[in-house]
């Protein structure tokens, strides 16, 4: 019988609903407003699960028109304590080569303009997001894409740019001096606004291609990029359905208790 609740998120679309058992739609309301589309709910390896795509479900949505805080907050009333939110990036360094994934550990904000919190007052709330992403999530997600021979990087740090415009050189020169490995348009609120509901989050850069400032790289044919980008869709779809049987239903995490000794 189809259950309107689910334990596991990912933020990822129709590319992923091929093998998941019992599917079912559900359209959703949030006090943000709508999610970005309904949410496709069913199980994978026994857990329940519920996708939603991030940009629509016609991909009509750029990065800086989401609603991340309904989307998040879809998620929460469902009932999920995890969520995994894979996306496209660029590297911003040579040798995090396209086809790599990922495993961010930190992000750099540098989006501008976005409704990122969902505590607006009376009460004053101040959540810690020193360590932004799950461990054990990252932990598992890392040791699957080496059993399915992924390569994959265990940490990394996401420069999250507004869009929709790309980067200049320079800006890309700036993000690649820091050190930073990964840029993206949508990992920023996303990722933190799970933290502010006490749920843990795994963040997976699939690297499409080198952003315009990547020293001694050539730049790539349009043709190369969406080869590769449809690859990494099928390589992270193979490591969500193996990576999400693996996640534990305990959380001694600190994600859990995010809120503790936060209010004041
Ligand atoms: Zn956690």
């Amino acid at each position: 019988m189809a259950h309107h609740t689910a334990e596991i998120g990912v933020f990822g679309g129709s590319g992923f609903y091929d093998c998941i058992d019992d599917p079912h739609e559900l359209k959703m309301n949030t006090p943000y407003g709508a999610p970005s589309s309904p949410v496709m709910l069913g199980e994978i390896g026994g857990r329940s699960v519920a996708f939603l795509p991030r940009h629509g479900k016609d991909h009509s949505l750029p990065p800086h028109m989401i609603n991340y805080r309904a989307n998040v907050w879809a998620m929460k009333e469902l009932g999920v304590t995890r969520i995994i939110g894979p996306n496209a990036c660029g590297s911003l360094q040579s040798h995090i080569e396209p086809g790599h994934f990922v495993i961010c550990d930190q992000f750099v904000d540098r989006t501008s303009g976005r409704k990122d919190t969902f505590y607006d007052g009376p009460v004053t709330t101040h959540v810690s997001s020193a360590d932004p992403y799950c461990p054990t999530m990252r932990s598992i997600a890392f040791e699957t894409a080496g059993r399915l021979d992924i390569t994959a990087h265990p940490t990394g740090t996401v420069v999250v740019v507004q869009g929709p415009r790309f980067s200049t050189r320079s800006e890309s020169r700036w993000f690649a001096s820091q050190g930073w490995e990964v840029i993206n348009m949508t990992q920023y609120p996303e990722c933190y606004l799970a933290r502010e509901l006490e749920m843990c989050y795994c963040n997976i850069s699939l690297i499409t291609d080198h952003d315009v400032g990547a020293e001694g790289v050539e730049p790539v044919t349009n043709e190369e990029v969406i080869r590769v980008f449809k690859e990494n869709n099928e390589k992270v779809k193979n490591l969500i359905y193996e990576m999400i049987p693996a996640l534990p239903t305990e959380r001694p995490c600190p994600c859990a208790t995010a809120l503790e000794g936060a209010s004041f």
